[in-house]
């Protein structure tokens, strides 16, 4: 009889003991390393050929309106990148109702808010009524709201996806058309980077004084992560919280031209938190 317990001992400390360590930590290894870093998830991430520099400063009370992009146009040509995914390897639509890009906006726009008004932010999300408006200057379109937003001296941030492969740029600030550019462009501008004045002519967002965010193109690491339920909502929450970091960094004027925030912005001092 001993020698069957000491044969049971044996075995549990010599073979399955190592094997539940391996199994154990090869688990957390795979897991770990399919979130990536916030830098390779924006990659590719180029200059842009943006010149500007975004000087004016701004309150801290700065009322900020979050947009999500394509939120009034779906079901026509304005609705959106479908993603790598749906578009190239035949993925199935995280809604059908919509463009991959605009589930990812409004989950990703809403988080902002939610992130940014416990950090203090003078902020809130706009969302269209119905999905698809037809006159761009309908009261209801995200453009007539977020311009009425801005010539109230307030900022309007539309948040994008970019296109997969040749048909996106990649991240970046798409300026407002406007002299008047601050320090909160600048901050995010820094971190996303920065795209030139007149982009693709001056988009009709960008002549209503409204700052487009493209945050990634719906392609790779950035896509697969958020298409994984494992780690979705972690990607998400990384993204919305360096908007709302690089949003408030470029309310500390003393901050925002600081040579820190170059290096990625990812890592800001506690203070500005
Ligand atoms: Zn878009």
């Amino acid at each position: 009889m001993w020698i069957k317990n000491i044969f049971i001992y044996y075995c549990i400390l010599y073979f399955l003991f190592p094997l539940f360590i391996v199994f154990r930590f090869s688990s957390l290894e795979t897991n770990s390393s399919r979130l990536v870093e916030f830098e390779t998830l924006l990659s590719p991430r180029k200059p842009k050929g943006g010149k500007w520099i975004g000087q004016k400063l701004v309150k801290k009370s700065l009322p900020i309106l979050i947009l999500a992009g394509h939120a009034d146009s779906q079901g026509n040509l304005g609705a959106g990148t479908l993603g790598e995914s749906v578009a190239v390897n035949n993925a199935k639509p995280m809604d059908s109702q919509m463009s991959d890009e605009l589930f990812w906006n409004l989950k990703l726009s809403k988080l902002i808010v939610q992130i940014g008004k416990r950090r203090g932010l003078n902020i809130s999300f706009y969302d269209p009524p119905v999905r698809y408006i037809k006159d761009p200057n309908n009261l209801n379109t995200n453009w007539t709201v977020g311009s009425k937003h801005s010539l109230k001296g307030g900022y309007a941030l539309e948040i994008h996806f970019d296109s997969y492969g040749k048909y996106g740029a990649g991240s970046g600030l798409i300026p407002p058309v406007s002299k008047n550019l601050n320090t909160v462009d600048e901050s995010i501008g820094k971190t996303f980077g920065k795209f030139p004045f007149l982009f693709r002519g001056g988009l009709g967002a960008s002549r209503r004084q409204i700052r487009i965010l493209e945050v990634g193109k719906l392609e790779g690491y950035l896509e697969k992560n958020l298409r994984d339920s494992n780690i979705s909502q972690k990607t998400l929450n990384l993204l919305a919280n360096n908007i709302v970091k690089s949003i408030i960094f470029g309310m500390n004027e003393k901050a925002v031209f600081n040579p820190l925030p170059d290096r990625g912005n990812i890592f800001l001092p506690a203070i500005y938190l």
